[in-house]
């Protein structure tokens, strides 16, 4: 039989394959004499048609990639995992064992939210007429399903294998991976790969995501040195955020305005990091004694698994969280904070008068229990609605973002008289100066790669970049670059 050989013989290649100029869809194959290395699979967000197209469309075979190393449990780096084994991927995933435990969540919740998605436009498909059923019907046929189940999702972390931070290990013939802690969201990493050849050894790094400093329960994102490339995510690459301690700040006002008003404080919050960040500085609050002792309620029962998560992996936490554990003061588990089980506690919720938190999901209100409580809180002006992360166009969460006088929910419009408070300090993601430093700490790079961004904002990085002699380059999609050449 013929070997197969994955790449030229003295010849390093690196293809951008997703996440660049854009921000979702992360994926990119690095190429050596001896073996084909995927780095991260995300899901790549669009119109369903396209969602699926993208998401199914490979510039490799599957089955020939050696090994798949993943960054971080967010959905655009791990969501298309399941759809890679199903079309033959056979490799090892590697990726830290707190990333394992999330993604188990997350890419069931998104196998589960794409059946139901599913269900809905066959349901939609079979029940309009004419004309317009033809189209709908046409669009459905091109779609045949959801890109896996919640099932196929759960069944594919059985090819995880977990590595440690600074666990420096031999995934292939000729490559050895290195994690490091990114300071992005729990078990998140920044990845270091070497590659032997014959007359040298070849770092390339990898920050997509990169955290910030000071993130709460996180420790700071490490800078990898000695590269002789970096790819580098651009996110916010001509941004800058307010300094965390802001939002504790507002978080604190917004508060404890509501509570002189009576009313209540809905935070719509994605079940990831975000949640136990806000309960973390809540529980803060309280100890200090500078807000009430309300009652607080996380209603989402995805977020009330990830905190479980966090739980049980406090050894990935900063020193302050650490202590605080030590002490028996568990940030997830205090005095007043309560965990919604039933749609019928939820509900409850409703008739229940006390001035109180509630965080409930979805993220950017799209669906999920934060829509009921939306609909029965919006419209009285002692409640307030705290908005704590990134809401996208047409999401109801832009809509109250925006203060628009009247919202629609479950198709019935609402007024809008609730107070509305964006706390915008809590980004995970590096800013423009983060960026700009960690290329400074990181350098000599021959070619810092940057992905993961807008156009807009890729393109400021890179200016700024540039003019301190940094040596960015932006790569088109599935452009491949030489990385070197024995
Ligand atoms: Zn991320």
């Amino acid at each position: 039989m013929k070997k197969h050989r994955p790449g030229h013989h003295g010849l390093v290649k690196l293809q951008f394959l997703g996440g660049v100029g854009t921000v979702t869809g992360s994926s990119h194959l690095l190429t050596t004499p001896k073996s084909k290395i995927l780095i991260d699979a995300g899901l790549f967000y669009g119109r369903r048609e396209k969602f699926f197209e993208v998401n199914t469309t490979f510039a490799y075979q599957p089955q020939r990639i050696s090994a798949l190393v993943l960054s971080h449990a967010h959905i655009d780096h791990c969501g298309n995992i399941p759809t890679l084994l199903k079309h033959g991927l056979r490799s090892k995933i590697y990726t830290t064992s707190a990333t394992r435990d999330l993604c188990k969540l997350m890419l069931a919740d998104s196998g589960r939210v794409q059946t139901e998605d599913f269900r809905y436009l066959k349901k939609i498909s079979s029940s309009q007429k004419g004309r317009h059923r033809a189209r709908r019907g046409a669009q459905y046929m091109n779609i045949r399903g959801p890109l896996y189940t919640e099932w196929e999702a759960v069944r594919s972390i059985s090819h995880f294998r977990p590595l440690h931070y600074g666990q420096k290990f031999k995934i292939t013939n000729d490559v050895t991976l290195t994690f490091y802690d990114a300071g992005h969201i729990l078990g998140a990493s920044v990845v270091l790969l070497e590659v032997r050849m014959q007359h040298k050894l070849l770092r390339l790094g990898y920050a997509v995501d990169l955290g910030r400093k000071q993130l709460p329960l996180l420790n700071d994102p490490t800078v990898l040195t000695g590269l002789d490339y970096l790819i580098l995510e651009s996110t916010y690459g001509g941004r800058m955020h307010s300094p965390i301690s802001d939002a504790k700040g507002k978080l604190r006002e917004a508060i404890n305005r509501t509570v002189a008003r009576k009313g209540k404080i809905i935070i719509p919050s994605f079940a990831l990091e975000r949640t136990q960040e806000v309960i973390y500085f809540i529980s803060e609050l309280l100890k200090e004694g500078s807000i009430p002792p309300i009652p607080i309620y996380v209603d989402s029962p995805l977020a009330t698994r990830v905190t479980e998560v966090f739980r049980n992996n406090i050894h990935y936490m900063d020193h302050e969280v650490k202590d605080l554990v030590r002490r028996d003061e568990s940030p997830f588990d205090f005095l007043n904070l309560h965990y919604v089980q039933s749609q019928e506690e939820s509900k409850a919720l409703n008739n229940d008068k006390r001035p109180m938190i509630i965080l409930a999901g979805s993220g950017m209100c799209e669906a999920g229990r934060v829509l009921h409580h939306l609909k029965n809180n919006i419209t009285e002006s002692r409640n307030t609605v705290l908005i704590v992360g990134y809401m996208a166009r047409d999401t109801l969460g832009k809509k109250i973002v925006d203060k628009e006088k009247i919202v629609r929910i479950y198709g019935l419009e609402y007024e809008l008289n609730a107070e509305v408070v964006v706390i915008n300090a809590l980004s995970g993601h590096a800013d423009k100066n983060d960026l700009i430093e960690y290329v400074r700490e990181s350098s000599p790079v021959n070619e810092v790669f940057l992905v993961h961004g807008d156009e807009d904002q890729t393109r400021c990085l890179y200016d700024a970049l540039s003019s301190e002699g940094l040596n960015p380059y932006i790569p088109a999609k599935n452009e491949e670059a030489v990385l070197y050449k024995e």
